[in-house]
């Protein structure tokens, strides 16, 4: 089938990667998770014991492979799906995805996944920069509480208990830092929906946005 493109961006917890995965899995899409590159680099980086703030200390990326195939997330061949979501790589995610030398190692890498097939890429910049053609651009948001929520009960599902004002402390300055960057911050891009699923279930969301996809001919 033609290619297709759809963009999916929008704030910490606001659902975007479970639902971009459940899209993929019944249009038959390829679904690409930005978020979890960012926090890959970010897991290298403490790995490595660079000065997470000088932004020349990323020079490693030169000779690294970051992927994301079948909803794990690769550093070479190293399977690092689970690691990338501690709470160091969370705390340092936002810091190290506002450097621009960072950021372009990723793009490229993002851009050459999206040359070809059917693809569902989530983030914060996939709409303004990364699929600026983008077939359909969706900006999903929640409220902060809603969103908290929800990360906690992914936790819980984990066996980790942590306190709602935490999640919804940890979230909001990821969201000023996230959308206060200089370089391609959060951004709805102009010719985005955007879908508040504060009230909206997992499969109302899904249900709207095949609508969508399905509208701009996209199966
Ligand atoms: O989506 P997720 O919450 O896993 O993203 C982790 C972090 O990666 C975000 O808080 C943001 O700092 C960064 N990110 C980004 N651009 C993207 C995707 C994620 O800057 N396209």
């Amino acid at each position: 089938m033609a290619n297709f493109q759809v963009a999916i961006d929008g704030p910490a917890g606001s659902g975007k990667s479970t639902i971009s995965k459940l899209i993929a899995d019944r249009l038959q899409m390829i679904h690409i998770d930005t978020g979890a590159m960012y926090r890959a680099v970010t897991l290298l980086a403490i790995e490595k014991k660079i000065n997470l703030h000088d932004e020349n200390a990323y020079q490693f990326l030169e000779s690294v492979n970051i992927s994301y195939r079948d909803n794990k997330i690769y550093i070479d061949d190293r399977d690092v799906t689970e690691e990338i979501r501690s709470k160091e790589v969370t705390n340092n995610v936002s810091l190290v995805s506002s450097f621009p030398y960072v950021r372009n190692q990723l793009v490229e890498i993002q851009k050459k996944a999206a040359e070809n097939g059917r693809i569902i890429m989530d983030g914060r910049d996939i709409g303004t920069v990364v699929l600026p053609n983008a077939d359909v651009k969706i900006f999903l948001t929640a409220n902060v509480e809603e969103r908290a929520k929800r990360r906690q009960k992914e936790k819980m599902l984990k066996g980790q208990h942590i306190q709602l004002e935490k999640l919804v402390e940890e979230i909001t300055i990821r969201d000023i830092k996230d959308s206060t960057r200089k370089e391609s911050p959060l951004k709805k891009a102009k010719d985005a929906i955007e879908i508040d699923t504060t009230n909206l279930t997992v499969d109302e969301t899904v249900d709207k946005i095949i609508g969508l996809i399905i509208s701009a001919k996209g199966v």
